[in-house]
């Protein structure tokens, strides 16, 4: 197929897929189902906002449903246009397959700029497309559960929430109609970080492979590592912060939409943050460099490069100058087709967004079946550890007949608690997912790499569940 000099989003994601279905033996009608989404809905509809009415523009669109109930962000951009929330979509889809989750794939939005509104009017706004769309079948608990994206969070949840419980009063499960609410509203503990903490996850278990480290370019484990992350909201804000705290890996440079900030010794993550929640803005902070046009930091020179903002980021334009030796797709779609193929012929390695990011999703999960369990993660069973673990300290002082030091016993006496099987599971979950897309990767020869060594795993498996139950 001949690829035009600028693939959109859409063209971005379809033409990955193309790559790796081609790849396999999957009867060619269902390859094209499997890409094209089933249905996309657009919504008009008028708010009046400070005595004049505003007709805004929003989209759902459902690219599959082989799982249900249909799962993706809903997100408020100026930007946003239907096709992109189109690709986003079908992203859903191979993502959820990727790392097991039973959902089919599901995204939407709002042509918005959320920063022009008060929260007032935003609640307006939110609970009015919200009833759109629930009243059209495309939000519910068990046909399409919407969670955060760009521009949005656990605030526009819980209005969404209650206003499909508003809807739907006798619906048992209504509160698991969307997920990212906040924990006091039926949301669940490790959500916020969750996409971030996946993000983590995933660079952790490469650097368990010293094969693909060397393959990379580079050497050793994540420690010291230099670092730049693009995007300081939920997602950026978050990994960049426990690269930071808890693997000792350097954040040389933080860029934002309005510039970035720089410093070569390590930028102090959370100090970072409380400026920028304070103002808005990078601009001014007191203590690192900062660059007005914070774009040309993506090539700059560093170990790890996290695109964690928006899509298209990494393009035709600067993917020949781009030094990262590993790049971690935070964002969904942040690198263009062309650019894809510019850098894999330049060795450079790229985790990419259908798996990277796929910690949002994961936890989504989780908190959806709390919901539907209408029951605390860890409530049944964690005093019962604990006595156990004190059973275990007792028998082994017994055997030995001396006491076993305090922060021994400290580990052992701790039940799980909801936040601690949230990050076992999203660490299992991520770990298990790399595994299987090496496993393709290594093993077959026409897998050129990691991108289509994930596509491959999501295509194979929702082909198989398409056999299985019939088309
Ligand atoms: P967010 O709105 O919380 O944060 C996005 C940040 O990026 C903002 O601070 C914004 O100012 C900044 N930004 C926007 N355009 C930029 C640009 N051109 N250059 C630099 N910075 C820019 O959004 P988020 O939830 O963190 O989402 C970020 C990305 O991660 C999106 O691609 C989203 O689809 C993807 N993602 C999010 C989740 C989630 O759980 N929130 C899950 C999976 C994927």
């Amino acid at each position: 197929m001949a690829v035009a000099q600028r693939t959109s989003f859409l063209e971005s994601v379809n033409l990955m897929f193309d790559r790796a279905a081609a790849l396999l033996d999957v009867p060619p009608g269902l390859a094209e189902f499997i890409k094209r989404g089933n249905s996309v809905i657009q919504v008009r509809f008028p708010v009046k906002i400070r005595g004049e009415y505003r007709v805004l523009t929003g989209w759902r669109a459902t690219h599959s449903e082989h799982r249900l109930p249909a799962k993706g962000g809903i997100r408020y951009s100026p930007h946003l246009t239907q096709a992109d929330v189109e690709a986003m979509a079908a992203l859903m889809t191979y993502k959820c397959a990727i790392v097991d989750v039973p959902f089919g794939g599901s995204k939407g939005g709002l042509r918005i700029d959320p920063k022009e509104y008060t929260e007032e009017e935003l609640e307006v706004i939110t609970r009015r497309f919200a009833r759109e769309l629930a009243v059209k079948g495309y939000i519910s608990p068990a046909l399409n559960v919407p969670a955060p994206d760009l521009g949005t969070g656990p605030r526009e949840m819980v209005w969404i929430a209650d206003t499909y419980r508003t809807l739907f009063p006798d619906d048992l499960n209504a509160i698991a109609c969307v997920t990212g609410k906040p924990v006091t509203q039926g949301g669940i503990r490790g959500r916020e970080e969750a996409t971030g903490r996946g993000v983590e996850y995933a660079i952790r278990e490469f650097f368990r492979h010293p094969e693909d480290v060397e393959r990379a370019g580079l050497s050793g484990g994540l420690e010291g590592k230099r670092v730049i992350v693009q995007g300081f909201g939920k997602v950026g804000y978050h990994v960049a912060k426990f690269l930071d705290e808890e693997d000792d890996a350097k954040v040389i440079a933080i860029i934002e939409r309005d510039g970035a900030v720089v410093d070569e010794r390590g930028l102090k993550v959370e100090h970072v943050a409380q400026y920028f929640r304070e103002h808005g803005t990078l601009r001014g902070y007191p203590d690192a460099l900062f660059v007005e046009d914070g774009r040309t930091l993506l090539e700059e020179e560093c170990d790890i490069l996290i695109p964690a903002a928006v899509e298209g980021q990494i393009t035709l334009e600067n993917a020949p100058h781009i030094k990262a030796r590993l790049i971690v797709e935070a964002a969904n779609g942040p690198t263009t087709y062309e650019a894809d193929n510019i850098l894999r012929e330049r060795g450079i390695t790229i985790i990419p967004d259908v798996y990277a990011n796929a910690g949002g999703v994961t936890v989504s999960y989780f908190e959806w079946i709390k919901n539907l369990s209408h029951m605390r993660f860890g409530r049944l069973q964690r005093r019962l550890e604990e006595m156990r673990g004190e059973q275990v300290i007792k028998a082994i002082e017994a055997a030995v007949g001396r006491p076993i030091p305090d922060h021994l016993k400290a580990g052992l006496t701790r039940g799980a608690d909801e936040l601690d099987l949230v990050r076992s599971g999203l660490d299992d979950t991520m770990r298990q997912a790399y595994n299987e897309i090496r496993e393709v990767y290594l093993s077959r020869r026409d897998v050129p790499d990691l991108r289509t060594a994930a596509y491959v795993l999501a295509i194979d498996k929702i082909a198989r569940s398409y056999r299985e139950t019939g088309v």
